[in-house]
């Protein structure tokens, strides 16, 4: 093999690339990584993830929401709250991930260059410093692409980031708007319209696909739609937007939406979220011998080879589910593969967070999957309301499902919706690793009074349904 400066060059410092990285240096190896903006952590830390979820954590803790099932509608921890209010905590954050993941890399022994890259060639990277100090060129044994996305923009809509805005500019926000249409209720559009609902803005929420988040279980969706319209959101199912224009009238600047069905819905902002482009455009893939489909999208294996065996691509740049936790896996195997180390690694096993209010989690298959593909299941599902611990935190509304196969009682999935749901599904995620029965849940005693115990119900609940 000829002799490349480094063994390993990741170009991105999102979580995809970051576990790439250290992944590949505690294998010994030598290993840069190259980040285009001034901070490192990519979408996650700086504007998607991480700021989504504080801004949530912030909301739910200043609205007062989680209280309301117990003190009513009207209770709030502060009155009139503030964008500045929110970004207080979101800023705290997103500050403190930087500093702990950049020193992460650096204590790896990871080369950091703060500089956009291109390909040269299937093994050069041009590398042009950020902060205009000319480029250069390094070569790489193996390159991993974790490059990752950009909100997808419409060129016909006018976007100023105060008005029309893409999820970015939410923590750039002069103010709270009073109304909100959401067009896209992909997972960032029903987030944000849930989350500012919280707040008491009044929201519409647009998408051209007849039901919300389509790839989870329907009955965890229309439970989500039902608490979106007690939170005062109109849904606008199978509705086509034709356009989005800013307008001035006797309320303000505002901005009116048109549908191609004839409707017109006027509100004070408009957040554009109809989904993500994969950030290739600007690294030259044609120069390796690669090409990005019309998404901007890699196309890889099972192992996250491309076409070119030793150039990688991993997180949101290769498309669904674009989802940090399972971007951060992909990073790691990538490297696993490149450097010769087996994993054990089962994707079917990843769980779906989110973080809607209420929030929601899944880890295995749904109940539209398992009739499509013509396996025999039955369900076993607990309210919250029923669980002490569902009234104790005023929980009213929770429902975790189980699907466990009709004759080996295996479990299948868990659907669960309502406060905790990202950290309890990976009880079941855990059952599901080792193909245990829901039998396992009747037999098991959980700390009283806990949410977990919402599987000991689900599973007596399933077992009735047999009839035994
Ligand atoms: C609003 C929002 C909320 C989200 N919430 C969640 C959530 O709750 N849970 C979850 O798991 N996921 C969530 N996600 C998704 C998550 O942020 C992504 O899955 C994750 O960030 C993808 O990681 P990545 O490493 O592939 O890419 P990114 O995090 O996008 O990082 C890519 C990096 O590559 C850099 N880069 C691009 N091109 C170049 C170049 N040519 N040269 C050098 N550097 C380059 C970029 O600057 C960027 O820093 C959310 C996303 C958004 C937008």
């Amino acid at each position: 093999m000829p002799d490349f400066e480094y063994d390993l060059v990741v170009i991105g410092s999102g979580p995809a690339g970051q576990r790439a990285a250290i992944q590949s240096a505690k294998l010994g190896k030598r290993v840069a990584i190259v980040e285009r903006t001034a901070v490192v952590g990519g979408v996650c830390i700086n504007t998607g993830t991480i700021p989504s979820k504080t801004l949530r954590e912030a909301v739910m803790h200043l609205s007062g929401y989680r209280e309301r099932g117990l003190y009513g509608m009207s209770y709030t921890v502060k009155q009139h709250i503030t964008i500045e209010d929110l970004l207080f905590r979101t800023d705290h954050v997103i500050r403190h991930e930087i500093d702990v993941t950049r020193h992460q890399l650096l204590r790896n022994q990871i080369e950091l260059f703060a500089a956009e890259a291109a390909l040269v060639d299937p093994h050069t990277i041009r590398l042009t410093d950020v902060a205009g100090h000319g480029q250069r060129e390094v070569t790489a044994a193996y390159i991993v692409v974790a490059t990752g996305t950009s909100a997808t923009k419409d060129a016909h809509i006018p976007f100023d980031a105060q008005r029309i805005l893409i999820s970015d500019d939410i923590l750039r926000l002069d103010r709270l708007p009073r109304t909100l249409a959401v067009v896209g209720g992909g997972v960032i559009g029903c987030e944000y319209a849930s989350i500012f609902a919280a707040l008491g803005v009044r929201v519409t929420l647009i998408d051209k696909r007849p039901r919300l988040l389509p790839f989870i279980d329907a009955e965890i969706t229309e439970a989500l739609g039902y608490q979106l319209r007690q939170n005062r959101v109109t849904l606008r199912l199978g509705e086509e937007v034709g356009g989005i224009e800013p307008i001035e009238d006797e309320h303000g600047a505002r901005v009116k939406i048109h549908l191609a069905s004839g409707k017109q819905i006027v509100a004070d902002k408009a957040l554009y979220s109809i989904g993500r482009t994969g950030a290739t455009r600007r690294l030259n893939l044609p120069a390796a011998g690669l090409e990005p489909d019309s998404r901007g999208r890699i196309v890889v294996n099972a192992d996250y080879q491309t076409a070119v065996p030793h150039i990688y691509a991993v997180g949101d740049v290769i498309g669904f589910p674009s989802l940090a936790s399972i971007s951060m896996e992909q990073g790691r195997l990538a490297a696993c593969h490149a450097f010769g180390v087996t994993t054990k690694s089962v994707p079917e096993l990843f769980p779906y967070g989110i973080y809607t209010i209420p929030e929601i989690s899944t880890v295995g298959r749904n109940e539209e999957e398992l009739t499509e593909q013509g396996v025999p299941y039955e369900v076993g599902k607990a309210q919250y309301r029923e669980i002490a611990r569902g009234q104790i935190i005023g929980d009213n509304t929770g429902l975790l499902k189980l699907i466990f196969h009709l004759d080996t009682r295996a479990l299948l999935g868990v659907h669960i919706i309502g406060e905790g749901a990202t950290e309890l599904v990976h009880i079941g995620q855990a059952v599901l690793a080792f193909g245990g029965p829901i039998d396992y849940f009747v037999n098991t005693v959980f700390n009283y009074p806990t949410l977990a115990e919402c599987y000991k119900t689900a599973a007596f609940d399933g077992i009735n349904r047999l009839g035994m």
